[in-house]
Parts: structure tokens; sequence; C-alpha cells
């Protein structure tokens, strides 16, 4: 073979794999190699840099953050949570193929500030400690840039539906491809909103399931060159976008433990104690799971998002609600009990969100608490002295209160690695900064452009 016919060799474009963290403000990053050498990045990862966990969702380095310009990190691959999606509506278009890592020292110890590693510990010590498995699943609505015209401007409508039937049928096919088990795509209440639900899944692979809709989602509507933004208001009237996570708790055997049909509500002790450490705790927890300025535009009343920290039966008012379960057809209720959690949104890290959920918990259960703020009316509808009867209290107004209410709950902040924390007060802070001056319209613009 002489030189020119070398040159005139062929080539594809080399199909890229990405090791992927989902990091503390909920982006998700990483870095790509071929493919056909994952095997050789199984053991040590693929390199990371301690202030690349410390990007605000304004893409910029917060300045007093723990690391600055040192250190070195591997992002450990868990095989186990690859997703590959080969294909979709742009035949062209490249595979999607990440997996999901663990952040380590290059010694090979945990990485403090790594929010999967923070909840791998904690549903290791439900394991440990209470011999509890949790199971759960995020629900994501989200807003479509397809025209609205004809019935797709009615809520729920087969229109609605139609008008994004092909998005929607690829969503479908994509997820089972990346193995998530998507269950219902639907037309929501607002003006092209959609919502995703998955079936559950345990432990730390509920959080990489959330990642995984919406980076699948955001994939399908990249090849489809459509705008598509979960941010929790587009705009300012806009229908809000929440995230729901749903959760129960099984003992060793897989027996429902929230569950007690002679209990009220069929909510169990354990359940009791359980919801009453989250609600005790939910000022300080929203400063994660509600952890932007916008998420403050959807915690108000009348959103069926949140905005009291009680819990109810079947009431979409409620921070957290006792689902409905199906009797029909001799399905089993104890299978199906599950809590929602509602003030969440997907501008929060799922694993830091649902760590820290889980951390009230379990404070609750060890602290026996007694479940009092409970409510099957719509909070604000009450009158101040009947919320305080109920130990009823208002979620934060804003991010900047959330963050105060962190601060005060000496609980979660000691039962969260003190680096951690550390970064997420100076990341937020930045936050704060970067957004103070925008208008609530500006606000909405701003956000609909970062997630
Ligand atoms: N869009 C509402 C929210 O912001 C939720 C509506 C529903 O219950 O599906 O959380
Ligand atoms: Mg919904």
């Amino acid at each position: 073979m002489n030189r020119s016919s070398l040159n005139n060799a062929l080539i594809a474009a080399t199909p890229m794999t990405t090791v992927v963290t989902t990091d503390l403000v909920g982006i998700t990053r990483g870095r790509s190699f071929p493919t056909d050498e994952l095997e050789s990045y199984r053991v040590a990862g693929v390199g990371w840099v301690p202030a690349n966990s410390a990007i605000t969702p304004q893409s910029t380095v917060a300045e007093d953050n723990p690391w600055g310009a040192y250190g070195d990190l591997r992002l450990i691959p868990d095989m186990a949570s690859r997703v590959r999606v080969p294909n979709g509506p742009d035949a062209g278009a490249p595979a999607l193929d990440f997996v999901h890592a663990d952040i380590c020292e290059t010694d090979g110890r945990p990485w403090a500030a790594c929010p999967r590693t923070l909840l791998r510990n904690e549903v290791q010590r439900y394991q440990d400690e209470l011999g509890l498995t949790i199971t759960a699943a995020f629900e994501h609505e989200f807003n479509l840039g397809i025209p609205q015209s004809g019935s797709a401007h009615h809520a729920f409508s087969l229109g609605a539906q139609h008008a994004a039937a092909s998005f929607g049928g690829w969503l479908l096919s994509a997820l089972r491809a990346g193995g998530v088990e998507p269950e219902m795509f639907l037309p929501e209440y607002g003006k092209a909103q959609y919502e995703i639900t998955c079936r559950p899944t345990q432990g730390v692979a509920a959080a990489d399931r959330a990642v995984n809709v919406r980076e699948i989602t955001r994939e399908i509507a990249r090849q489809m060159a459509l705008d598509i933004s979960f941010s929790p208001k587009v705009e300012e009237q806009a229908v809000s976008n929440g995230v729901h996570l749903h959760i129960s708790l099984q003992d060793q055997d897989g027996e429902a433990m929230m569950y007690d049909p002679n209990q009220e509500n069929g909510l169990s002790e354990l359940g009791q104690q359980w919801a009453a450490g989250v609600l005790k705790y939910l000022p300080a927890l929203c400063a994660f799971s509600a952890p932007t300025p916008i998420s403050y535009l959807r915690l108000k009343p009348h959103h069926w998002s949140a905005s009291y920290a009680c819990l109810g039966q079947r009431n979409r008012e409620a921070s957290l609600r006792i689902c409905p379960t199906i009797t029909l057809g001799g399905k089993s209720p104890a299978k199906q009990y599950n809590l929602e959690f509602r003030p969440l949104d997907a501008t929060a890290s799922p694993h830091l969100s649902m760590a820290t959920v889980l951390i009230a918990g379990r404070l609750g259960i060890e602290q026996k608490l007694s479940l009092s703020a409970t409510t099957d009316e719509e909070p604000d509808t009450l009158s101040d002295e009947q919320r305080r009867a109920r130990n009823i209290v208002a979620l934060p107004g804003n991010l900047g209160e959330a963050l105060a209410c962190l601060k005060d709950h000496a609980d979660i902040v000691e039962a969260l690695p003190e680096v951690l924390t550390r970064a997420y007060f100076t990341m937020k802070a930045q936050e704060l900064a970067a957004t103070e001056k925008l208008a609530p319209n500006e606000l909405c613009d701003h956000y609909a452009l970062l997630y």
C-alpha cells in the first residue's frame, strides 16, 4: 500500500462512552473515550477535578469553593448503571452511551462531596441500622417547544398528545432501550407541558433513573430540534413543572413497611415517624429539593406543588401525599402504598435531594417522632391558629430563606459531609448573587435555558 492510498481510507465517527457524575446542582458532567476502550477504564475510571464539582448553573466556578486549583479525583464507572440508546429520530445522531460514576480519590477512597456516594451510604444505613430497603420513582414534568394549535391547546387532550406523539413514541422507545422502564407519557395541564413517569426501582438506581429520564428526554428533543425545559417555571404565568418523588420502605423480605391497614390512612407507625421526620426538617430540605431562585415561583399555594410542610391523603397541595391505592382486580394495596414528596423540581440533584429526604425520614424514625402536621384541606385555607395547633409550618419563600433554614437545622447539616455543605453554600451564594437583579420573567427565561 502506498502513502496516498492510506490517506484515502474512509473513516467513520468513533463511538464514545461517557463516564458521568450528576453534580450538586443537578447537571450531568463527565468525560468520554472510545467505547472499545471501556474495559481499560473499568477499575481506575477517568480523571476529574474537585472544582469541576463546584460549578454553578451559570457555569462559573464558585469562588470560595473548598478546592480551588488543587487536587485530582477519579470517576469510577458503576457498570450496572450503563445506559445505551443506539439510535433515535435523527438517523445520523451518535448513540447515547453513558455510565454513572462514584467519585473517588486517586487511591480509591470515596470523595466526601460525591452526591451519589452520599445516597449510597444513606441507603446502606437504612439497610444496616433499620433493616429497610428503599423503593423510589421520580415523575418529571417539562415544557416542549411544539406548535399549539387546534385541540393541542386543551389540557390532557388527545390533540395535545398527538401534537407530541412522534416525540413521545421515540421517547418511550429510547427510555426502554436505556433500561428506564417508562410508564406514561401524557399531556399535562399547562400549555405544551408534558409528563413522563417510569416504574420504581431500588436505592441509588432510582436517582440514576431520574438522571436517565432527563438526559434521554433532552436527547430526543435535541434530535428532533425541539426546545425543551424542565425548569419549574418557563413563564411567570405558566403552569409549574414539578418533580414528584415516590418513596416506599420494605423489610428484607420485601414486605411493605409504610403500610398498615389498621392505621388511619393506612400509614404504619414506622411510616408516620418517617413522614414526621421529613416534615420536621422540610424547610431545610428545600435548600436541596427546591434549590434555585426559580424554584420559589413554583412553591406557592394553588400550584399543586407545596407551600406548607404537611401530609395529606390524596391532597395535591400537601408536601407529602399519601398516594391512592387501587383494589380493582384484586390488586394489593400494600404493594402500591407509597408517599409522594412534592416540593422538588428538576433544578435539584436527584441523588442529593433523595439522600437528604432519606436522612430526614431516618431521623424521624430514630427520634420516634409523632405525626401531627396532617390535613386533607388545602393548608393555606386553614387559619394561622389551626396550622399552629397541627404544627404545620410554611415552606421558605425564597432560596435565601431555605439556605438559612438549612444552617439552622444542625441535625441535617451534621448528617452531611462538611466539605459537601461548604461547597454547596458557596455555590448557592454565587448563584443568588448572579440572579438577584432578575425580574421574575427574566428569571424564567434564564432558568428555562439552564435546565
Ligand atoms: N404541575 C404540578 C407541580 O408543579 C403538579 C401537578 C400534578 O399533580 O401532576 O408540581
Ligand atoms: Mg403531573
